[in-house]
């Protein structure tokens, strides 16, 4: 099921959930850890803890920029080293920036002109609290480029528009079913993944962020932080695009687990 938070949004979420029925598109590659039992009591530890704590102290902008140029080279090789050994056969020689137009606490991963990138805010670099939770979020972008989420939710999307635009042809209502398909996720850093995706990115974003000698549990914290879905001038922030959730944390707790017992990703079936 998509996970959407727009107006119409179970319209929506009942076309997208329908799609899924009939475009196996929707499903993860990897096999997403068993998140529950003693992973998720300590989950909602943590996340109460986030929520309780004071927000840490807002960097300066210099600050910032420090923490994203001793952060960002580590996260890149660590993330390229994991798409290559995994071979995803998609591109992995991403480039990950600071995106200085957008003035919300957001970062996301796209294409732009066929190239990968990751952006990140520098607003959202100000917010983090330590290096670790600076690696997990871009590690976590990564894991959108691994998990082909972009090329995933794009055939979705066009088996939506095919399928919205077969039901209009049959009941005389063109534009609505069309536009619905075609609206999901249309612009970079507003997309809206399903769940599974978010979870398998949460996957994939703990093992590089360990990889690059980051810890993913306490950058992980970051997404349990209560904050508005959007900024000041109406765009999403990371919030919006990544509502906190218990399970997130959980799944995060899971892998880690699985990093320490030496079991490997595994290939859904
Ligand atoms: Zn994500």
């Amino acid at each position: 099921m998509m996970f959407l938070r727009s107006p119409g949004s179970s319209c929506r979420a009942l076309l997208a959930g329908g799609i899924c029925l009939v475009v196996s598109a929707c499903g993860t590659t990897y096999e997403l850890p068993d998140s529950g039992g003693v992973h998720s009591e300590e989950a909602a530890r943590l996340f109460a803890e986030a929520r309780r704590s004071p927000p840490p102290a807002t960097l300066s902008r210099s600050a910032a920029e420090a923490r994203f140029a001793r952060v960002e080279p580590r996260v890149m090789r660590a993330g390229r080293e994991t798409c290559q050994r995994l071979r995803t056969g998609v591109n992995c020689n991403v480039d990950i920036a600071i995106d200085r137009q957008m003035t919300e606490r957001n970062a996301y991963f796209t294409y732009q002109n066929g190239q990968p990138v990751i952006r990140i805010s520098l607003p959202l670099i100000q917010d983090t609290g330590s290096d670790d939770e600076v690696a997990f979020v871009l590690a976590h972008e990564y894991g959108h480029l691994i998990g082909r989420h972009v090329e995933k939710q794009q055939q979705q999307v066009l088996a939506g528009a095919l399928i919205g635009g077969a039901l209009a042809g049959l009941v005389g209502d063109s534009g609505d079913a069309v536009g619905l398909g075609l609206g999901v996720g249309a612009t970079a850093g507003g997309i809206v993944y399903s769940q599974s995706y978010e979870l398998e990115s949460d996957t994939l974003g703990t093992r590089i962020a360990y990889d690059a000698g980051y810890d993913p549990v306490e950058g992980a914290k970051f997404f349990a932080r209560s904050e508005a879905a959007t900024g000041t001038s109406g765009g999403y922030s990371i919030w919006g695009t990544h509502p906190p959730d218990r399970r997130r944390v959980a799944t995060v707790l899971a892998t880690k687990a699985q990093i320490d017992g030496q079991v490997g990703l595994r290939n859904v079936r």
